[in-house]
């Protein structure tokens, strides 16, 4: 196995793995650790090139370190890529040889699941290092995020709701969720019992109809969603789907919902809510409620639902701090969330020079 070290200005480190033996090849990226040890899950995709690859780590960690120090988890950020196609490559040597390239870092980074990953992999990797999350609950690990991921997007609703009607009250108001799977079908079911009318959307049409059935929600077709009316829209599915298209189409007075990476153009398309008066809250501050309940676990006494549950109260405070920040240097909500993030890390920067 031969483990070599890329420069990368602004990031702590960055290694490649490569070893013959099990076919592996893998970068990690550890962007920042002012906060705590690098967390971030791991992903295997087959990229194209390793530079493919290494754009993506980067991009993906330092989004990491963002999102951790606005949720104030105690984490850096990092994030770890295996190269290859996952049906063709994965094997227990493979991982195997991932959780060595892990265990090289000595907890400076902490994996966790992400795309293409599951929890069979990750208890591969489990056999080599220590440094591997969001395992199975009777492992004692935190188990399946979704559940706190949903919890965390309900509060910080309330804040949205403020922040777009003056009330932080679900009742009565529409909301169009699309992507019901294990965060959206959970957000759902919790926004109907604060009262909440729910229309729902998503590509798997079994799905809306075993929803309809238990719920009694209403449904759209997933196709021309965007064109409904509804009070908040709330994105669960993929990633980029407000866009030059659908952002002009966009009948809602706010959105808020779980999916990562929702504009598709930062900048650009936060500007353009803003001019088009939508009240929009950043997708890595609202969809923290699973990095909270998987840091939790890595706290003295271990893993505490009743403790994460209380750290993900705070996604409220959070965006409320956003919106503030927004308002006062006439920026959007996106932004100001970098920023806040950014303020954080130099805070935890000065204190330890201050040691
Ligand atoms: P999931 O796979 O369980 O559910 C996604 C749902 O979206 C599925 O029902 C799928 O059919 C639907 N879908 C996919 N593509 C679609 C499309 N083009 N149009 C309409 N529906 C589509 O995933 P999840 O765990 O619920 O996560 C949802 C989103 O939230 C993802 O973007 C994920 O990255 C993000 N997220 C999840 C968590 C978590 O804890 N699971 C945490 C943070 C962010």
């Amino acid at each position: 196995m031969e483990i070599t070290e890329i420069e990368v200005d602004g990031y702590e480190k960055v290694v490649r793995c490569r070893d013959q033996k099990s076919g592996l090849h893998a970068l990690i990226a550890v962007h920042d650790t002012t906060l705590g040890p690098a967390l971030g899950g791991m992903r295997m995709l087959p990229y194209t090139s390793e530079d493919e690859a290494l754009f993506d780590v980067l991009r993906l960690s330092k989004g990491m370190t963002h999102k951790s120090a606005v949720a104030e988890t105690g984490l850096g950020g990092g994030k770890s890529v295996i190269i290859g196609d996952p049906k063709a490559l994965k094997s227990p040597a493979l991982f195997k040889a991932m959780g060595r390239f892990v265990n090289s870092l000595e907890g400076q980074y902490i994996t966790a699941e992400d795309m293409n990953i599951g929890i069979p992999d990750l208890e591969v990797v489990r056999t080599e290092t220590k440094w591997v999350t969001g395992l199975s609950r009777e492992s004692g690990s935190s188990g399946n995020p979704s559940p706190y991921t949903a919890k965390g997007c309900l509060v910080g609703l309330r804040a949205v709701m403020e922040e777009a009607f003056g009330k932080p009250d679900f009742k009565g108001k529409t909301f169009l969720v699309q992507g019901v799977g294990a965060v959206g079908g959970r957000l759902a079911v919790l926004l109907k019992n604060e009262g909440a009318k729910i229309v729902i959307c998503d590509i798997n049409e079994e799905k809306v109809a075993q929803l309809k059935k238990e719920h009694g929600f209403e449904s759209v077709p997933d196709k021309g969603h965007v064109d409904v009316a509804c009070d908040v829209y709330v994105p669960c599915a993929r990633g980029a789907g407000l866009n030059d298209d659908t952002i002009p189409r966009l009948k809602c007075k706010a959105i808020g919902g779980a999916a990562n990476n929702q504009l598709l153009d930062p900048a650009k398309h936060g500007r353009e809510l803003v001019q088009r008066g939508i009240v929009y809250a950043p997708d890595f501050v609202i969809n923290a409620g699973g990095i909270i309940n998987v840091s939790v676990e890595l706290l003295p006494g271990g893993y505490d639902e009743a403790a994460s549950y209380r750290k993900i109260d705070r996604i409220y405070d959070n965006l409320k701090k956003v919106f503030e920040i927004a308002k006062k240097e006439r920026i959007p909500t996106g932004e100001a969330a970098v920023r806040l993030a950014e303020e954080r890390v130099a805070a935890g920067k000065k204190a330890k020079a201050r040691k």
